[in-house]
């Protein structure tokens, strides 16, 4: 299975869309800062008019000139940078801002597809859940603690869900906040209600924010993706093979819903193994316990888990609604 024509070009049409739209938001911050600052505009104009001229300099080999040249230009750049910051402004406040400045929403790295780009056709090929909309309503910033219990005490020290979840929730600002550092793993386990994906698409959107690549895949999709790779050796199949191993962070979905068998476990155990290797992050939510993992799944798969994932236990059933 791969990208039909009509999907690719859908694809590029979202590129098109946002380098339109990075243009537009562009346009309106040089509005506001050229009627609020106009020196602004005639510092960015003779930058303009002044670059044109090192082309011309270059091609006639006037080392000289085209380096004084350089400086005057890179002395104004700074300049419209003091003005920029002096007035509460971002210094980048009139550069072209990105939705993914790896690839600075083309899509492509030297003729290779970017992330970003390997993501969007995994959300064609894979129907999975799209997680750029789920992640609008499913943030930290939609995170209320007054949500879980705080009344009854749930462990065994007299804690509330509430006190725990706090708790928790210190933990994995953290965990986010070292993410680069550490490169650590989370597996929350839990029934039906616990709001498991509601804090993995948290984790998920806080990531994305700053720029990190994540793939979202229930495990019926993960395992699914392997067999097709198998199947079909073809180059979209063998990108999203890399970028299941490759992106910064792996979110499994589920583990255990699948058709379980001899291949997901080797499968599982494998993925797992590659990046813990290589430093890459994963994060599952299950509604199994570590010793039915064990049972589905293999010894050595549990005592992976064990030894390189924070293994965070939710309760209660208070975010049925999320
Ligand atoms: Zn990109």
């Amino acid at each position: 299975m791969s990208l039909t024509n009509a999907q690719f070009n859908q694809i590029m049409r979202v590129y098109d869309e946002r380098q339109r739209e990075d243009n537009r938001q562009l346009e309106d911050r040089r509005r506001m800062a050229y009627q609020k600052l106009p020196e602004l505009k005639t510092l960015e104009d003779f930058v303009r008019s002044e670059s044109l001229k090192t082309f011309r300099l270059m091609r006639e080999g006037q080392k000289d000139k085209l380096s004084a040249l350089k400086s005057v230009i890179e002395e104004v750049q700074k300049r419209k940078k003091e003005i920029l910051i002096e007035n509460g402004l971002p210094e980048d406040f009139l550069e072209l801002r990105y939705s993914c400045p790896h690839c600075r929403d083309t899509g492509f790295i030297n003729g290779k597809k970017c992330h970003c780009f390997i993501e969007m056709q995994m959300k064609y090929l894979y129907q999975q859940s799209n997680i750029d909309k789920i992640v609008k309503d499913q943030n930290f910033d939609h995170f209320d603690i007054n949500r879980y219990d705080g009344v009854k005490p749930i462990l065994a020290d007299g804690r509330t869900n509430r006190d725990y979840m706090k708790e928790n929730y210190e933990f994995l600002q953290q965990w986010i906040r070292d993410f680069d550092k550490y490169h650590g793993n989370i597996m929350f386990t839990g029934s039906t209600g616990t709001g498991k994906t509601f804090l993995m698409n948290c984790i998920a959107k806080a990531l994305m924010d700053n720029y990190h690549s994540v793939i979202y895949l229930t495990s019926t999709d993960l395992f699914e993706s392997f067999s097709k790779a198998m199947r079909n050796d073809d180059e979209e199949q063998q990108e999203i093979q890399d970028a299941i191993l490759d992106c910064d962070l792996l979110v499994i979905d589920d583990l255990g819903t699948e058709l379980n068998n001899s291949y997901t476990t080797s499968k599982l155990f494998y993925v797992l193994n590659q990046r813990m290797v290589f430093h890459k992050s994963v994060i599952i939510s299950t509604n199994l316990s570590l010793n039915m993992i064990r049972d589905l799944y293999s010894e050595r798969v549990c005592s992976r888990i064990i030894s390189d994932y924070s293994i965070i236990p939710l309760y209660g059933n208070d975010q049925r609604l999320y």
